[in-house]
């Protein structure tokens, strides 16, 4: 579903009131445009949905780590799910508070563990016994608490795509939900560990809530036995993954996620974590590019723009489906049309065999649903500047990251003396 955010008024496109024409003559293109009032109502739906039981709503920044996304979810209670210490260094200074932050990740590093433990995050998501064992270690020499749950493998098939599925064995994530047990109960022992939490992440672009109903079922079962044991949780993490709408998906909603998650939690005395990333933001961001040049070669067009797989990957990466549409919108005929990018890959795409009225060149175009792992993927591929974002707010707008300049993209480097 389309974000009502982002309409046509008499054939211009618009975001909250503000013409992308305009941001793009005062900026420059490509952009990403984002709409603070889009993400805002989505992190009120999963508010509202889950207002009957204790709850955090931690953003995953991963998804989109610019520090006025972050901002916008903070100022409204947000959490933070942070998977490295630059994340946690965005997330501060975001204004997400220390005691809503929750550190995941397969391969933390002792300075990210020093880090997380120094600045008190809420959580820590531990993923191996080796990991366990080296926070326990940091924690005893730093003489802090360190407030942990195990990230289980539950063992549930879940997510849009094969890269992207995270709950089964055959995937680096997490502990087998067989091998817990014995890892909390040496955790007790150790005067620093604090086994607040148990936690899942099954997948990504999940669209039907039903995996998830699984996968709370079999951490509800540890944590039955595990207090039973003498290891009582404050909370059950269940990660992120609720899928949005890119072409024809029905993706249910945090509504119905709420409808299996809430009768099981409520007289548990548990809280409710989730991570979600994607379902806030991907909706309600946008990114703007500009034709460069067309051409034809026997029945297809190509439309060569000037936002490539730098800056949005998912084409290339994951094959993903990304609607794009006429800022201007003309009435031509519609023909079939490859968009791509400048970059010397043939994966280099943005949308292929797309039925679109031949744009023409200096048109711009707005690629839809590009909120989500948009400019946090990107790269400078071919030494390329990364885009510039904005933030519209109120019938306003400010650049929120400035484009990057050839400086940008030699920062760091030098040539050896030997060379010179
Ligand atoms: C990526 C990730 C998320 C967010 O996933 P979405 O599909 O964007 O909601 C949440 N938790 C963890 C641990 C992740 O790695």
């Amino acid at each position: 579903m389309r974000s009502e955010q982002f309409s046509y008024q008499r054939h211009q496109f618009f975001v909250e009131g503000v013409s992308l024409a305009d941001v793009a003559k005062a900026v420059g293109t490509p952009f990403y445009a984002y709409s603070a009032a889009d993400l805002q109502s989505r992190f009120r739906s999963y508010e509202a949905a889950f207002a009957d039981i204790p709850h955090l709503i931690c953003y995953s920044l991963k998804a989109n780590s610019n520090l006025a996304v972050g901002r916008v979810l903070s100022r409204m209670g947000a959490g933070a799910d942070i998977v490295s210490g630059g994340e946690l260094r965005r997330a501060l200074l975001s204004g997400f508070l220390p005691q809503n932050l929750v550190f995941s990740g397969v391969g933390k590093t002792k300075d990210e563990l020093i880090l997380a433990i120094r600045k008190k995050v809420r959580l820590i998501n531990v993923e191996s016994e080796e990991e366990l064992r080296m926070l326990n270690d940091v924690a005893s020499s730093l003489n802090r608490p360190a407030p942990f749950s195990l990230r289980v493998n539950p063992d549930v098939k879940a997510g849009g795509h094969p890269h992207i599925s995270t709950g089964t064995p055959d995937n680096k994530f997490g502990v087998y939900h067989k091998n817990i047990f014995p890892l909390y109960l040496w955790a007790k022992k150790q005067r620093h560990l604090l086994p607040v939490g148990i936690q899942s992440h099954i997948g990504s672009q999940i669209t039907r809530v039903s995996p998830f109903k699984k996968a709370l079922a079999v951490l509800l079962d540890l944590a039955g036995r595990l207090e039973r044991a003498g290891v009582p949780l404050e909370l059950i993490d269940l990660g992120g993954g609720l899928g949005v709408s890119y072409n024809d998906e029905e993706p249910q909603t945090p509504v119905d996620l709420a409808r299996i998650l809430v009768p099981a939690l409520k007289n548990t005395g548990l809280t409710l974590f989730l991570e979600p990333g994607r379902s806030l933001i991907a909706q309600a961001g946008i990114l703007v590019t500009k034709v460069l040049y067309r051409k034809g070669a026997g029945p297809k067009h190509f439309v060569i723009v000037d936002a490539a797989m730098n800056d949005l990957a998912r084409p290339a990466l994951y094959d993903a489906f990304h609607e794009i549409v006429p800022v201007h919108r003309s009435s031509g005929t519609k023909v079939r049309v490859d968009v791509v990018g400048p970059i010397c890959e043939s994966g280099d795409f943005l949308a292929k065999d797309r039925l679109m009225a031949l744009p023409r060149q200096n048109d711009l175009l707005a690629v839809l649903t590009a909120g989500a792992y948009g400019f946090s993927m990107s790269s400078q591929y071919n030494s390329r500047p990364r885009a510039a974002e904005v933030m519209v707010s109120g019938g306003r707008y400010d650049i929120v990251r400035r484009r990057e300049t050839m400086d940008d993209l030699i920062r760091g480097e030098s040539i050896p003396r030997g060379l010179v």
